[in-house]
């Protein structure tokens, strides 16, 4: 059984929490309604004129002028989510947090202490609310992914339990929006198909919707059967290396490949839809010295944004000047991407989306149909094929 709980418009409770007079308003985080941001957080009372979150702040004025707009405050943001870990932890040794206001907590082993889930979860979260006067929302059934759909439902500040015999019956009137993995497209194509709620898609024969949604619709019906998403615990990191056919100081390959490494891991990454904490590079020099170095970074699937940080541990590295033998690097600290909107993942928003477009079209038409600019150079020193470049190490045709 898992429990998967959210705390409430989070930005928005951080804020009211710290100022009492904000409390029962309409609150918008996100920035001023004259600056071209947009909303990343909306209190329920703002959500009742329309307002929600990913939408343009000056349209939230127009919605409603009289709202308190806020920029936010990532630091207390950071503080509140770190105490929301402990309390939770103090519950179950197994937490898995997913975003910086969500985690899924296994309770297997908890009821001798703390009761059934249920009874769990009602401390839990009354702990949360006198600790830190933030309401939560908590779902609890058999698979992270039905309870995760619980916790949506319960919202705002409220609690579900599915037993696995009403699994069906709890899923059969919800629109399949609630189900992972269904974006506009997807749900663009079931409307055609006129199924708007899951008991439609169950009711409709398994060829139709296979016919237009090919693959996808397999795992549609893996979660909706009660599949749930991969556990992280078992996998520790996404490494790619390789060893220099020559030991070579020039820069400009070592950098190429370094970015093409960086893309190769990511994109596995985002395959598995998980986002990273931790990188590693890793160098060897042509006397076999091998050194290795990490960095915390906000959870990223993105190599532009890996590579800049990585490149300038690869620099700092490369200092000594001596020739090298082997770059690589490795992604740990996975979380599953939690797909939630926040301001402070813009950038990577549009990096994602620029991703997601690149990953389609090299599975459709290999690797090395795209190229970025910077590995230009790695055109001229090695062969390619349609899974990428030839390497003098294997591992990187994966
Ligand atoms: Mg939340």
């Amino acid at each position: 059984m898992y429990l998967c709980i959210d705390l409430d418009a989070f930005f928005v409770s951080v804020e009211q929490a710290l100022n009492p007079s904000l409390a029962a308003k309409p609150v918008i985080v996100g920035g001023l309604p004259q600056e071209r941001g947009v909303v990343a957080s909306a209190s329920y009372e703002a959500r009742k004129f329309g307002i929600h979150s990913g939408m343009p702040t000056s349209l939230a004025y127009r919605l409603c002028p009289q709202a308190i707009f806020l920029k936010g405050n990532f630091r207390h943001y950071r503080l509140y989510s770190k105490r929301f870990h402990q309390i939770i932890s103090s519950y179950s040794p197994s937490v898995d947090m997913v975003s910086i206001d969500e985690a899924y907590i296994n309770v297997a082993g908890t009821r001798r202490l703390f009761g059934t889930p249920t009874e769990m979860a009602s401390r839990m979260k009354n702990d949360i609310k006198k600790t830190l006067n933030i309401p939560s929302s908590i779902g609890i059934a058999r698979t992270k992914v039905f309870s995760k759909i619980a916790c949506e439902q319960s919202k705002p500040g409220g609690m579900l339990a599915v037993s696995r015999e009403n699994e069906i019956a709890f899923l059969a009137p919800l629109s399949v929006n609630v189900l992972p993995g269904i974006g506009p497209k997807t749900a663009g194509i079931l409307k055609n198909l006129n199924i708007n709620t899951v008991e439609e898609l169950l009711k409709t024969p398994d060829w139709i919707v296979e016919t237009a949604l090919g693959n996808h619709y397999k795992i549609l019906k893996f979660f909706i059967q009660g599949g749930d998403y991969r556990s992280v615990d078992t996998m520790k990191s996404i490494s790619r290396d390789t060893t220099l056919h020559e030991d070579t100081i020039n820069r400009e390959l070592i950098y190429a490949l370094f970015y093409y490494l960086t893309e190769r891991a990511c994109s596995t990454l985002r395959k598995r839809k998980l986002t990273a904490k931790k990188l590693t590079v890793k160098v060897r020099f042509s006397d076999f010295k091998t050194v290795s170095k990490g960095a915390k970074m906000p959870g990223a699937s993105a190599q532009q944004i890996v590579y800049e940080l990585g490149i300038r541990i690869l620099q700092d590295m490369l200092k000594e000047k001596k020739r090298i033998r082997l770059v690589g690097i490795a992604l740990s600290g996975f979380e599953y991407d939690g797909l939630q909107f926040s301001m402070f993942r813009m950038k990577e928003e549009r990096l994602n989306r620029l991703n997601g477009a690149l990953d389609r079209v090299r599975d459709k038409f290999g690797f090395n149909s795209l190229f970025a600019a910077n590995t230009t150079v790695l055109k001229r020193n090695f062969e390619d094929n349609n899974y990428g470049y030839t390497l003098h190490t294997p591992s990187l045709s994966q």
